[in-house]
This record gives C-alpha cells, structure tokens and sequence, in this order.
C-alpha cells in the first residue's frame, strides 16, 4: 500500500467508503489477509519518519479492528490453517490479521488492543525471538549508524550486485537500501560480524533508545505473546533480503526458524512470511525452499505477485501503513484496489 494515486485516496475511495459502496463489493478470492508491523508504542518520543512509516497509531488500529469486526468475519489463525489444509473454501468476507517481526511494542501495546477487541492475530517472528537477547532488527540499526556518518568505504567489504563497484546512489534511503542489499549476500555470521565493524565505527546510536519500538521480543516475551493464544509463524532467523543469498543460506534461514521456534514454544509453525515479501526480495526458489520446509502456506507483503500461478506459497497481503485512511483501507479490503490496478495494468 505503498502508493496509492491521489484522487483516488482523497476523493473516490472517501466516497465509496461513506456511501457503504465498498463494502458491498466481495474481495478477490473471497477472503483478504491483513499486514501490520506493531503499533506506535507511548514511550516513542523521536518518530523516525521513514522506518516509522510501518507502524500505526494504537487508537488507529482499534478502528480498523473495528471496522473489520463490523463488516467482515475475521477467522482465527488456527481455523484459516485448517480449511485451506482441508482445501476448505473460506467463510464469504473473510479477514485474516497478521503482525511481522515481531517487535516488543507486538505484546506491549498491540497486544491490549487485540485481547480487548478480542481479535486474534498470526504474528510472524524471527529466530532472535528464541534468545534472551534477540536485539533490533540488523538493517533498522543499520539505517540509524548510517545516519550518525558514511560508512567511508565500510561497504565496500560487501559483496555487490553484479561483481562490480557502481557509483553510491544520491539520495540517504537508497544508499541504505543498496547497503542492506549487499550485506544480505552475506551469510547471517558473517553479516553480524559486519554490523560490529559498523558499530564500532560509527559509535553509539541514541536512536534505538525506545526499546518498545526497535528492540525484538525475547523468548520470555514471546512465549507471552504466544500464551495469550496470539498464533506465531515464522518469518527467518535473520530477515536477510532471501533471493540475494546462496541456496543454502535461504534453505538454513527458512527451515531453521521453523525448527528453532517450534522448539521454543513447543507448538508447531505452520506458516511463513517472507521478509520484505516483495518480487525485488524472493522469487520462485524462495518459493520452493518454504513449501521444502513442510509449512502450510506462505504469505508476501503485497497484493500481487506478478503473473505467476497463485498459490499457497505465494498468499498476498495488504499491506497496512502509518499513511493507511479508513476509506483506502476498505477500498484494499473490498479488492476493488487491486482490481483497478490490474485494469490499468499496474
Ligand atoms: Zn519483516
């Protein structure tokens, strides 16, 4: 959801939304899949605009809750997972909510919103929440060490796109982001060995101060999270960028956090999401690898996923954002979104 034309956000999907036109309408396949990455939790007083741009307002996400609640039949994890191993048809109108990465503010402040809704969700986490000290997401620490200075030749240890050195894009997201890229060619040690040069480098970060906000749940938190009947699936041990890696990194990456999880929590995992879960991040060997893996299905972080067959292992998600109106929602939800974008082949 991350562009949407103007005149439709402002004016057409209002419209529809306010006359209970889109509500009318019946999503693509019959059901949808909900994608949040945690709330803004209250102790986070320095918004970091751009990596904050996934999380929504708690009282924003009660809304939406709401709203699903009254025009939608939201299933349980656990009965989604059964009619789609039965091949099942699903409930017209059905609503599956998600959660990925599993950040701390997922039990301290999505969690009463949830339980007091009562809506059950499927969080995806990643093999640090089996460890006391899973610490922050790698390429979140990494984006805030870049802040502080350039990295001054630091990326140029990492492996590139295609063997060659090509001039360090203009603008700081994309830097960043081609960074993150090459870095996630790298296997996970080698990476963490990386990210302490980076560090060490470019000194502390008062940045990541909010543990709410950037620190990872740890085992204790997770188990927490997960016996307050929230269902968990796995989403890697690392969140490298899959598709950039070697098979057998992907293979260990994929496999592993559904064994290390299901050991932690001593329930099995049953679903995977595929980090960043977009055409630039996987692609069909990714595919393979997590239904190699033995789960049930496997879920992206957008609506489409090219011209490919659909299938279990390719399940679009919307994808909800801190810019994410009412009226857009419901246009998302109803499928006419998707279905515009295909008519004018977007
Ligand atoms: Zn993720």
């Amino acid at each position: 959801m991350r562009f949407v034309s103007p005149v439709l956000k402002h004016v057409a999907y209002p419209v529809l939304h306010h006359t209970g036109c889109l509500r009318r309408i019946t999503p693509i396949g019959g059901y949808s899949v909900v994608n949040y990455h945690g709330v803004v939790p209250s102790d986070h007083s320095d918004p970091e605009s751009f990596l904050d741009g996934n999380l929504v307002q708690p009282e924003v996400f009660r809304q939406q809750l709401q709203f699903l609640k009254a025009h939608y039949h939201i299933i349980h994890p656990d009965d989604f997972r059964a009619r789609i191993e039965q091949g099942k048809p699903l409930p017209p109108r059905t609503v599956l909510v998600t959660c990925d990465d599993g950040l701390v503010n997922t039990l301290t402040d999505m969690l009463p919103v949830l339980q007091s809704e009562r809506v059950p969700c499927l969080f995806f986490v990643t093999g640090a929440s089996c460890s006391n000290n899973p610490g922050v997401l790698w390429y979140e620490e990494l984006y805030h060490l870049m802040r502080i200075k350039p990295l001054n030749g630091l990326e140029q240890q990492l492996p590139t796109e295609d063997g060659t050195e090509s001039p360090a894009p203009k603008s700081f997201q994309a830097r960043w982001w081609s960074t993150v890229r090459r870095a996630s060619r790298l296997d996970a040690r080698a990476r963490t060995d990386w990210m302490g040069l980076v560090r060490i480098y470019c000194g502390p970060t008062r940045s990541l101060q909010s543990e709410r906000r950037w620190r990872l749940l740890n085992i204790a938190e997770l188990k927490r999270l997960s016996e307050a009947g929230m269902s968990i699936g796995a989403h890697t041990l690392s969140h490298p960028v899959l598709s950039l890696g070697s098979e057998e990194e992907a293979r260990r990456e994929i496999r592993d956090s559904k064994i290390e999880i299901e050991s932690a929590l001593g329930r099995p995992v049953w679903a995977f999401a595929y980090p960043f879960g977009n055409s630039s991040t996987l692609g069909e060997r990714e595919v393979r690898l997590a239904q190699e893996a033995g789960f049930t299905c496997a879920f992206l972080n957008v609506e489409h996923w090219g011209d490919g067959p659909s299938n279990l292992f390719v399940l679009p998600r919307i994808h909800v954002t801190k810019n994410t109106t009412l009226p857009e929602f419901a246009a998302h939800l109803s499928g006419l979104h998707t279905r515009l974008q295909r008519a004018v082949g977007g």
